[in-house]
């Protein structure tokens, strides 16, 4: 408000408008026909009418997800991320890049102020900002108490107590990191398990499709009745996914369940939707992916259950544990806004993960510090930056010989960028094509990015690797 009535203009960055259209509405709310609102729904000439707005200072907010940091602001006086941890920052299309790096460059050359909001912020942001720290949570609050539940030797997805306390809960969110009813099949005779045709993965079974589905190419076919290999009809189901779980639910209680992930979030407006049947329920429950814990508002959720903490922490990715925590934490935030309170429950095979307790604390500055201790140790950003190379192709010994051409040319470049070379090393196949990949962190920015980029537009001229194609890029999420 106070860069408004000097002035001046302002961009707010939410992550995703489908999945917070709480956030707009506030926005639209306290600034009424100055806020201009850019995001993917519009039409080409909605969307020139609102930058034509903008342009000519008739309208001075832009409010959008991560592509309304190119907004033609005028005389930008404010820059604001929310929910800075948020991944759908970073755009992994063509062209490639982290709205939040770009919110800091305009800021930068505008003289603007750049605002990060979160409650479980990056490692990196936090050491590199100065921090303003809320008081107390903006609904006044307390965070609820959060239980660790054992889950090894469980074979049901749902602990018991987690099952007690759904009972005992008049309006509750559960989150599971699994679209589908369950993540594979394998035959009970011959041991095989159904694959994409395409890509070194397990095909998803969607049971109200009637179908088997990849999730990284889309590739789908019928759900098999027998084994393919040696004729067996005992086909095995494993694990659940949101599907499953949310049919489970419907069975054990007596309350509407509602599903939010990629499946039902596919039609237009259905997220809107389907949150606000959620909030105007009596009673009910919430199961979705990662999709439930994005900032919704609901006063009157005094449960909130993470079905599998697992699925983010044993991932093989430096960001694993700030993935955790902050999932946990955002789940935690959902629960007990209201006067009533709430509680948490994490279901965890992993217990004693230091990342699970600091979570179950709410202690965000012990994790925080912890983190990034780990980082320098390490070197991971904020202590040097990533830059990824991919080479692929559907012949694998070119796939390979490629990125072993680009570790060639990088290597005798290490040490003008302060950098380290990891790898090359196998990813898995993805529709069709074979995957190699090397990381470089690097100490010297600047320097890597432009050695990687020279030694890659070497490799890559040459006529043998022209089956081969070749991806850079820098702070892989
Ligand atoms: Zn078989
Ligand atoms: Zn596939």
């Amino acid at each position: 408000e106070r860069t408004l009535g000097r002035g001046r203009g302002v961009i707010v960055l939410v992550p995703e408008i489908a999945l917070t259209p709480q956030t707009v509405d506030r926005f639209q709310a306290r600034f009424g026909d100055t806020v201009a609102l850019l995001h993917s729904g519009l039409s080409d000439g909605e969307r020139y009418d609102e930058w034509r707005r903008l342009r000519t200072g008739e309208a001075r907010v832009a409010v959008g997800p991560r592509s309304a940091v190119f907004a033609p602001v005028a005389d930008l006086g404010l820059v604001v991320v929310d929910e800075e941890h948020d991944s759908s920052y970073k755009h992994e299309g063509d062209p490639r890049y982290d709205a939040r790096r770009v919110a800091e460059w305009r800021a930068r050359t505008a003289g603007a102020t750049l605002l990060l909001g979160s409650a479980t912020p990056r490692p990196e942001s936090w050491h590199q900002r100065r921090r303003l720290t809320l008081s107390h949570r903006v609904d006044d609050q307390r965070l609820p108490p959060v239980r660790v539940l054992d889950m090894r030797g469980s074979a049901h997805a749902l602990h018991p107590e987690t099952r007690r306390a759904l009972t005992g809960a008049r309006k509750s969110i559960l989150m599971l990191n699994r679209r589908g009813w369950s993540n594979f099949l394998t035959c009970r005779s011959c041991g095989k398990a159904w694959e994409c045709p395409q890509c070194d993965v397990a095909l998803v079974l969607h049971r109200s499709q009637n179908a088997i589905a990849c999730h990284h190419c889309g590739h789908r076919e019928r759900v098999p009745q027998a084994c393919d290999a040696c004729g067996s009809l005992a086909v095995a189901r494993h694990g659940a996914g949101t599907e499953r779980l949310e049919a489970e639910l419907a069975e054990a209680l007596d309350v509407p369940v509602f599903r939010l992930d990629a499946d039902t979030a596919a039609a237009k407006d259905a997220v809107a939707r389907l949150l606000e049947s959620f909030g105007a329920a009596d009673a009910g429950v919430l199961v979705g992916t990662q999709m439930v814990a994005k900032g919704h508002d609901f006063p009157d959720v005094s449960l909130g259950v993470v079905v599998d903490a697992d699925s983010t922490l044993h991932f093989p990715d430096f960001r694993a544990e700030e993935r955790t925590f902050s999932l946990i934490a955002q789940l935690a935030g959902r629960a007990g806004r209201g006067a009533q309170g709430g509680r948490v429950l994490v279901q965890t095979a992993s217990p004693d993960a230091p990342v699970i307790a600091r979570a179950a604390r709410h202690d965000s500055a012990g994790f925080l510090r912890e983190e990034l201790e780990r980082r320098r140790a390490l070197r991971y950003p904020p202590f040097a930056d990533l830059v990824r190379v991919v080479c692929s192709s559907e012949d694998r010994a070119a796939a390979r010989a490629a990125i072993a051409e680009v570790a060639d040319a990088i290597r005798p470049l290490e040490a003008a960028a302060d950098a380290e070379l990891l790898g090359p090393a196998p990813l898995f196949r993805l529709r069709g094509r074979d995957r190699y990949q090397l990381v470089v962190k690097a100490g010297r920015r600047d320097a890597a990015v432009g050695a990687v980029g020279a030694a890659v537009d070497g490799v890559a001229q040459r006529r043998a690797h022209r089956q081969v194609a070749f991806s850079v890029d820098v702070d892989p999420q």
